[in-house]
């Protein structure tokens, strides 16, 4: 890193940008959340960020290293680097439609003549802030959506497909009906037999290697949630698939373009993945988690249970049930953490269910003793009484 650089870096890290910037210097309990500011960034990608942001780069050089990273830390013949998951989406279905044929890259979104259906079971249609099926349909194709949200069958995938079908869209989330689902092992077996890819959505899963094994064409991730990377997203998966969804940045994917220093940081990210002390990372969680419930316990408000993630990522959470008839809903105990100071931002998207989690997973040092001080506030405050509605 040029030594001005460093000097600039070191006097920002002195203070709290958040302050210089007008900001409320927030406490993430909410998980990696793009509304938040995702994750914490790693050192390793903050350093190698910072080292590139200063020089040139053959631009196609270092696409090929960053695929040759993301080749040997999922397993894939190759992958790419995106502006996002979400980006990472619109480029591999546009590839699937394709294929390399540079006049049909040219002319995207107008995909008159190619295959451009995109099956997709009806309980994998998510929203992350925008819509799965308009990050589809950006690149010109069409969701054919498969089944209900009350469950798929496989006759209805098989019978779905047409010579108009490019790919199958599967996404794996919690936010997916839960159940009744075609599973992935079945969604790759019925289009293998009718020679059409699978794209997987594993944007926050840990596993880098798992989906490709089981059968998925393509994985793509976000590098901004659990790795830890600048705001971008991961392609891995068949070679001639990467290749197409990587020529649209010629097209449709330029203004989704990936800078130098996300690539940079992205891949460090990744590296220092890889050399993670995952069980100490896991250990800290768990005292965050154990800290809350200590806190929490004296409280008849609340009645608090750890939680395991419901895709099977290696993290537990606390759901907190805020209990009827005691002036406080899970709504405005919320909004009372949102609204303390320091403010504390908790797992939100279920309270019309009585409760929220608190997530340990993108904490600082000192932050679980914040949320808990905040927590015993705000319950030993006088509940605001009537419920608030959003
Ligand atoms: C977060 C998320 C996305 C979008 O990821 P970005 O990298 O933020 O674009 C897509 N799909 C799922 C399932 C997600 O959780």
């Amino acid at each position: 890193m040029r030594p001005a650089t460093q000097a600039a870096l070191s006097a920002i890290a002195q203070s709290d940008i958040r302050q210089a910037l007008g900001l409320r210097p927030i406490v993430n309990a909410s998980g990696t959340m793009t509304v938040l500011g995702a994750s914490i960034m790693v050192p390793q990608a903050v350093a190698a960020m910072a080292a590139i942001a200063t020089e040139f780069v053959e631009i196609g050089q270092l696409h090929a290293a960053a695929g040759r990273e993301i080749a040997q830390a999922t397993g894939a013949e190759a992958g790419f680097v995106t502006a996002s998951c979400a980006s990472a989406i619109t480029l591999s279905v546009a590839g699937s439609m394709t294929g390399e044929r540079l006049l049909a890259i040219e002319r995207l979104p107008d995909s008159t003549g190619l295959r451009n259906e995109v099956l997709v079971q009806t309980g994998h249609l998510v929203g992350y802030g925008a819509s799965l099926q308009q990050s589809i349909a950006m690149s010109g194709a069409r969701v054919v959506t498969v089944g209900t949200v009350s469950g798929a069958q496989p006759y209805q995938l098989d019978e779905a497909i047409s010579e108009r079908t490019a790919c199958s869209v599967f996404v794996v989330s919690h936010m997916t009906v839960q159940y009744a689902m075609l599973g992935l092992e079945q969604v790759c077996a019925i289009c293998h037999a009718r020679g059409i890819p699978v794209i997987v959505d594993a944007a926050s899963e840990y596993d880098l290697r798992g989906f490709l094994a089981r059968g998925a064409d393509i994985v793509v991730y976000s590098g901004h949630k659990f790795l830890g990377g600048p705001t971008s997203g991961i392609v891995a998966g068949r070679k001639d698939l990467v290749r197409a969804a990587s020529l649209h940045n010629r097209g449709i994917g330029r203004g989704m373009k990936v800078g130098k220093e996300s690539i940079a940081g992205v891949m460090a990210a990744l590296q220092a993945w890889q050399q993670r002390d995952h069980a100490a990372i896991r250990a800290g969680e768990d005292a965050a988690l154990a800290c809350w419930l200590e806190a929490l316990g004296p409280f008849d408000a609340v009645a608090c249970q750890r939680i395991d993630d419901p895709t099977g990522n290696p993290l537990q959470r606390l759901r907190v049930k805020v209990l009827p008839n005691r002036g406080w809903s899970a709504r405005s105990l919320a909004d009372a953490l949102a609204a303390g100071d320091p403010p504390v931002m908790v797992r939100d998207y279920q309270t019309d269910l009585g409760f929220f989690d608190l997530d340990p997973c993108n904490l600082h040092e000192g932050d679980a003793q914040t949320v808990a001080r905040q927590l015993t506030a705000c319950l030993s405050l006088v509940p605001p009484g009537k419920p608030t509605y959003r």
